[in-house]
């Protein structure tokens, strides 16, 4: 294809996006939007990093090498475009059937997934790719770009998958994604957000000994919308960290309040999130509202789950460590739900088990999963950890975690979460009782 020179991306020879865009849709309308042709936009993996490690030079040395490996995989009619610092583009025009846009998709995603010499050093790099095809999915050039980018935010969330077609349950999904940020956003100014208390009790009698802060969202129309919806799109978009540190802070200003209150020291725990310790600032954060709050450390516990673990197993580690070096306590949720590492669990500093509600569901009907929360609870016994089972309902439940051995429990059959004041009247009444 024929482009004037000031068309061209100045690094690596490609079109431009604009006037990239602005020939896909002239081509596009040329044939009535009955053009069959496939749009595929790639992004290379890892390249963020190179810039941050490397520069820009090198990051245009790295998208350089690539185009050689791109060239000879497209057509001499096909159009490529740096379409961002870190993407390409290629418009497909001339298929005999659609379907020749997702081969070309395998081979691109083949030919990316090799390792690249940058300054003496080997970088593996990797590539997803969204694909969208015409007529099918568009018949303007703007809206196949637009189907082309949602596969590609959807093959980079896939985590599998090296590309993906467009469809159209891609794009509600998306929009349904981005209204929840939006709302989210507008949670955490317009105070929506509060903070509900769960109690904890011992297992021998059921007085209450601690809880466990469980976050709410009260939206406007929508009304309560539980946290296993809002939670996982907060963790996506980073805004779990603004998010958990309000409820750090509102969680440790209660346990305050309460203590000046009058109230048992009790001890309060606090989701956390793998995210907030990626953040890499949850200790000072730590260290600031204990400071502020002067609150016994023990009184808190970070409830952690192992999704936390494999991923930067050293840098959580350390800010575990020195989380628990404060005195605050550390307990592993959802336990036997995860990958349940035995060889990490010796490394962790913690101080207590949770085992996950689906066990104490299951156990009542099925003699094998009585036998795991046993061996778990031996297991606990020998590292010296506190078993607390979660999600008990039934005194038959409740029944059989005394008598294995468990020591704390959390569950409907006790409380259900609750707000500050009801929580503290019912750890007050428990007190007059007993
Ligand atoms: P989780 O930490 O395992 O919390 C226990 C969940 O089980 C809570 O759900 C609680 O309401 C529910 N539950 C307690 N007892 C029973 C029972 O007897 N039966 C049944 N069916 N459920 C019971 P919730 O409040 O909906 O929270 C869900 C998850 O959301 C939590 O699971 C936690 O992973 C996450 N989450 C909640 N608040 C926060 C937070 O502030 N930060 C973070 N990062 N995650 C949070
Ligand atoms: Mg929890
Ligand atoms: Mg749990």
């Amino acid at each position: 294809m024929e482009i004037d020179s000031i068309a061209r991306d100045a690094v690596t020879g490609l079109w431009e996006m604009r006037p990239f865009a602005n020939r896909v849709s002239e081509l596009m309308d040329a044939h009535n939007g009955q053009l069959i042709a496939g749009l595929l936009v790639v992004e290379i993996e890892r390249m963020h990093q190179l810039f941050r490690v490397h520069g820009q030079g090198s990051l245009d040395q790295a998208m350089s090498m690539l185009v050689r490996r791109l060239l000879p995989i497209c057509g001499p009619d096909d159009l490529i475009c740096r379409f961002a610092q870190t993407q390409f583009a290629i418009f497909l025009p001339g298929l005999d059937h659609a379907g020749k846009a997702l081969f070309a998709a395998s081979a691109i995603a083949n030919s990316m997934g090799e390792t690249i010499s940058i300054e003496g050093q080997q970088i593996h790099v990797s590539a997803k790719i969204g694909v969208a095809v015409s007529p099918a999915d568009a018949t303007d050039g703007p809206s196949l770009i637009r189907n082309a980018c949602i596969a590609l935010e959807q093959a980079l969330s896939s985590g599998t998958a090296s590309y993906l077609h467009f469809t159209r349950s891609m794009r509600s999904e998306l929009k349904e994604k981005l209204d929840l940020e939006d709302a989210l956003r507008a949670a955490i100014r317009e105070d929506q957000l509060t903070v509900h208390y769960q109690p904890k009790v011992a297992i021998q009698d059921g007085t209450p000994v601690g809880g466990e802060a469980l976050l709410r969202w009260t939206h406007p129309d929508r009304g309560m919308i539980p946290p296993n919806v809002f939670i996982p799109t907060a963790e996506e978009t980073g805004l779990i960290v603004p998010i958990g540190e309000w409820v750090l802070r509102k969680a440790i200003n209660q346990i305050r309040e309460w203590l000046d209150e009058g109230l048992p020291p009790i001890q309060i725990a606090v989701n956390v999130s793998e995210r907030q310790f990626r953040w890499g600032h949850l200790p000072a954060l730590i260290d600031v509202l204990l400071a502020e709050s002067r609150i016994p450390p023990h009184l808190l516990q970070l409830e952690i789950t192992e999704t936390i673990l494999p991923d930067d197993l050293e840098g959580a580690l350390q800010q575990m460590r020195w989380i628990a070096d404060r005195g605050v306590a550390l307990a592993l949720d959802d336990f036997g739900t995860g990958y349940s590492s035995l060889s990490y669990l010796r490394e962790l500093p913690l101080d207590c088990l949770k085992v996950d509600r689906q066990f104490v569901s299951d156990m009542e009907r099925d003699q094998s999963t009585r036998h795991i929360v046993e061996a778990i609870v031996a297991m606990a016994q020998a590292m010296d950890l506190k078993v607390v089972a979660e999600g008990i309902e039934t005194p038959a439940q409740w029944d059989i975690l005394r008598r294995l051995g468990v020591e704390e429990g959390q569950g409907y059959l006790f409380a259900r979460p609750m707000p500050a004041e009801a929580f503290a009247a019912f750890v007050r009444h428990a007190g007059a009782e007993g």
